[in-house]
């Protein structure tokens, strides 16, 4: 069977590098990539890193407001499916690269896989909460990383099959961690010591478009007891300058965006992790660091429940209490899969279309 795998930013050429080499090995996979991101710092080195195949397509579609990017992604997808005529399309997570991706394959009438189905914060200000919604009830499979996912997808009575696969990104970090240990210098690289830092990364609309909530974040790293590493996403880098709040972040220990190997490296060594991620949320667990999440929500509630990980939105004082927590004591249940997801994907596949 030919799939057409429609991806576009960081997280989702994460969770590819889990799926792409066991479909692989059973199917033609192709890579449409949006070039929802395109720097090398956010798209190319985790190509490279991570081994995620070369895309077939690029449509270098760019930045643009969610309905602006994902008209002109659903413009550009619509011949390429066409013209490479796919047996199923797959999409992952929550971006406008997702949506536009389904809705494509779901009007050219072609099953719809969506990995990460039926994650929910119930907060539908975030674009990607709509996002979410809207591919879930679009896809004919769908894939879930939790069991709270599978009950989501219940309660909303979508119309495709839902099926239990555990976490994409969770086989990544699961197989990198090692392979980052070994060869990241990025400790050195940034003269920190393991339990001496916190790392911050920050880039959800809801936190870095409101310059009342921008200010908010600057104050927080401005507070933390520790060096803040904070590898800075261009969409943060943007609103910090306009805002001219660039200035008071002279204490602050601050980088391009970094590399899977390095991020995951600094991660696992940190005293705290501080994040408005959905991804990083769950790696910091997977790593055994203590998480701050920078919202009133999260998709990831089992790190929550588990003690890992506190929510505090962008109250300073509750974050700088929950930096300073020390880590709950006991072994970590296994939440996402245990590397497994790839390979359980790759099965789903062939369930539902009746072999490889
Ligand atoms: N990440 C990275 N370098 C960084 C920051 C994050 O490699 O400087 C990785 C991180 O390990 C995780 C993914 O990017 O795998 C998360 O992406 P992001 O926070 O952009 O998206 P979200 O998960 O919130 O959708």
């Amino acid at each position: 069977m030919r799939i057409v795998t429609v991806i576009g930013n960081r997280p989702q050429f994460v969770k590819a590098a889990a799926v792409s080499r066991p479909l692989r090995e059973r199917h033609e996979e192709l890579i449409v990539h949006t070039g929802q991101h395109y720097d090398d710092e956010l798209s190319r080195i985790f190509f490279e890193e991570l081994g995620v195949p070369a895309p077939a397509r690029e449509l270098h579609i760019g930045d643009g407001s969610p309905t602006s990017q994902t008209a002109r992604m659903l413009a550009a997808l619509e011949p390429q499916l066409d013209e490479l005529a796919p047996d199923m399309v797959l999409v992952y997570g929550d971006t406008n690269s997702t949506l536009a991706g389904a809705l494509a394959g779901a009007q050219r009438h072609v099953p719809v896989a969506h990995v990460e189905a039926g994650m929910r914060s119930f907060d539908r200000r975030m674009p990607e909460e709509l996002n979410r919604v809207l591919t879930d009830h679009a896809s004919d499979l769908l894939l879930c990383s939790t069991e709270t996912a599978v009950q989501n997808l219940e309660r909303e009575h979508v119309g495709g099959r839902v099926e239990l696969v555990g976490d994409a990104m969770a086989d990544v970090t699961l197989a990198f961690a090692p392979i980052a240990e070994q060869r990241s210098t990025a400790l050195a690289d940034n003269g920190v010591e393991p339990g001496g830092y916190h790392v911050v990364t920050a880039h959800r609309a809801g936190n870095v478009d409101d310059p009342q909530r921008l200010e908010r974040l600057v104050e927080l790293l401005e507070a933390l007891p520790l060096t803040a590493v904070f590898p800075v996403h261009p969409r943060t880098r943007a609103r910090l300058e306009t805002a001219g709040l660039m200035e008071r972040l002279g204490g602050v220990r601050m980088t391009p965006p970094l590399g899977y190997l390095d991020f995951l490296t600094l991660a696992r060594h940190a005293r705290t992790v501080l994040t408005d991620s959905g991804g990083v949320q769950k790696e910091a667990y997977l790593l055994g660091t203590p998480c701050v999440t920078l919202r009133d929500t999260t998709e990831w509630v089992e790190t929550v429940d588990s003690g890992w990980n506190v929510l505090v939105d962008l109250d300073v004082g509750a974050a700088l209490a929950a930096a300073e927590r020390p880590a709950p004591s006991g072994p970590r249940p296994e939440l996402y899969g245990g590397g497994q997801a790839g390979r359980r994907i790759a099965d789903a596949l062939d369930a539902y279309t009746g072999g490889p």
